[in-house]
């Protein structure tokens, strides 16, 4: 009768919390390999390759079994498995994001000053930007050189490679400037600013103005063949240069940077890459980029290329194509948008209402519906598809909990579920939910993690 809900440890014996811990190392792998939406691919990609999934484009026709991936511009993987039913039936997809909040640098970034060369930034994502002051961060991202010739880049990763940071103001002289400030303001966008360099060129050119921004240009030429103009064809990143690491005197929990939204973008890896019986219906496995500033560009899930390779799957499928295959197959499908929640803290637990809030170790949260100010830009999944995924998880023996971010008119967030939905797919939002998300060091749960991979892998199997 009663809706009641328990701490999974409790049900946990030695043996299972070895099964959690051991998965969650390999987790916490995934997060130093990926820590761009294009390294993220990559590792993706190795994972699909090695077991057993091939290029859509080299097989022609594809039958019930086949594994198959997808790569949109080096930002979005796709894996699938076609199931034994027509994709006009339907396909279950799980969609997550793998770009996370992060600081990149400008187009044009390089300049100097006091002797000191520094370079600007442009935040990325909904960060609070004193949080990324004062840590290490690495460089990552792909440079095209003026002759075409494109350049990875990742520096502060390596043990002996130098890291960046934005310096913050000492506290001793931080009362005029920065005591008055909102939270938003205590370092301001301008203000995040990483320093590159100090030496000066030893060149003796009068022509040469600015002797430590040479320098650093000097420097970047070597490594890299680039030239000042080459910053604006490329993708710089910052991110924390840390490693992701247990925490807590029992180690029951990650730290790391990125876990919003790439503990859901290994969790469903780890699930379609686990099934081994073929499914009734496609399973797909969808990795997003851009979800972090809305979702726009072509490697958005506002793009068509959802659309595109669902298309694409069924003409491999079927010897006559019609647009309509799409449109049924679309409209038939079910999906979960994998994003994550808000965990509630005894610090803040004033921003949620209790019993409605999700709790580390509880398990997945099934989040019917996203949005603030009266659900505004949600999805709001129906009563008939939360019984579905309700009767999943139950039959699965999966925890899982309810929640919605915070309380009702306290703030809020969206995800991608309605860019799902407007396509016809069922659609709902669940996902492990995470403490200090949006942070450089977010916190999850191992226990939510393992559970999340068990919620994915079993909708995969048994949703039809
Ligand atoms: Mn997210
Ligand atoms: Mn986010």
């Amino acid at each position: 009768m009663l809706l009641s809900k328990e701490n999974g440890w409790k049900k946990q014996t030695s043996e299972t919390k070895e099964l959690i811990f051991k998965f969650c190392e390999e987790y916490k792998i995934s997060l130093d390999l990926g820590k761009t939406e294009r390294e993220y691919v990559q590792y993706g990609l190795k994972l699909a390759e090695e077991n057993g999934f091939v290029l859509a484009e080299s097989k022609e026709k594809l039958v019930p079994g086949d594994k198959v991936y997808y790569v949109n511009r080096g930002k979005n993987l796709v894996l699938a498995i076609i199931g034994k039913e027509p994709l006009e039936k339907g396909l279950n997809y799980v969609v997550s994001h793998i770009d996370s909040p992060r600081i990149d640098l400008k187009q044009n970034p390089l300049y100097e000053e006091l002797e000191l060369s520094y370079m600007k930034t442009h935040y990325y994502g909904g960060i609070k930007k004193y949080q990324w002051t004062s840590i290490p961060l690495s460089l990552h991202g792909v440079v095209v050189l003026e002759n075409g010739e494109r350049k990875n880049v990742v520096i502060g990763e390596r043990d002996e490679d130098p890291v960046f940071t934005i310096p913050d103001l000492l506290p001793h002289l931080a009362a005029k400037v920065q005591g008055d400030r909102k939270t938003a303001e205590v370092i301001k966008g301008e203000e995040l600013q990483i320093i590159v360099g100090t030496i000066p060129t030893t060149l003796n050119n009068p022509e040469i103005k600015e002797t430590v921004k040479y320098a650093v240009l000097e420097e970047l030429n070597k490594a890299y063949g680039m030239i000042e103009e080459d910053f604006i064809s490329a993708e710089f990143q910052l991110v924390p240069a840390f490693k992701a690491k247990d925490v807590g005197i029992d180690r029951s929990l990650v730290g790391g940077y990125g876990q919003d939204d790439r503990i859901c973008g290994y969790t469903s890896l780890k699930a379609i890459l686990s099934l081994n019986e073929i499914p009734n219906k496609t399973a797909v496995c969808f990795l997003a980029d851009k979800e972090e500033t809305g979702s726009n560009g072509s490697t958005g899930l506002q793009s068509n290329y959802l659309e595109y390779f669902t298309g694409d799957l069924i003409s491999r499928t079927k010897d006559n194509y019609s647009d309509l295959f799409l449109r049924k197959a679309l409209w038939n499908s079910s999906s979960l948008s994998s994003d994550v929640s808000a965990a509630i803290d005894p610090i803040f637990k004033s921003v949620h209402e209790a019993q409605n809030a999700a709790k580390l170790n509880y398990g997945i949260v099934v989040t019917k519906f996203t949005g603030s100010r009266g659900k505004g830009g949600t999805n709001d999944a129906d009563a008939e598809y939360v019984w579905e995924i309700r009767n999943i998880l139950n039959k699965g023996d999966i925890l899982w909990q309810t929640a919605e971010l915070g309380k009702v008119d306290e703030g809020g967030g969206g995800t991608v579920a309605m860019y799902l939905a407007q396509l016809g797919i069922k659609t709902i939002d669940v996902g492990p939910a995470l403490l200090a998300m949006h942070a450089p060091f977010e916190i999850s749960s191992k226990l939510d993690i393992y559970e999340s991979y068990k919620a994915y892998k079993a909708f995969y199997k048994e949703m039809n």
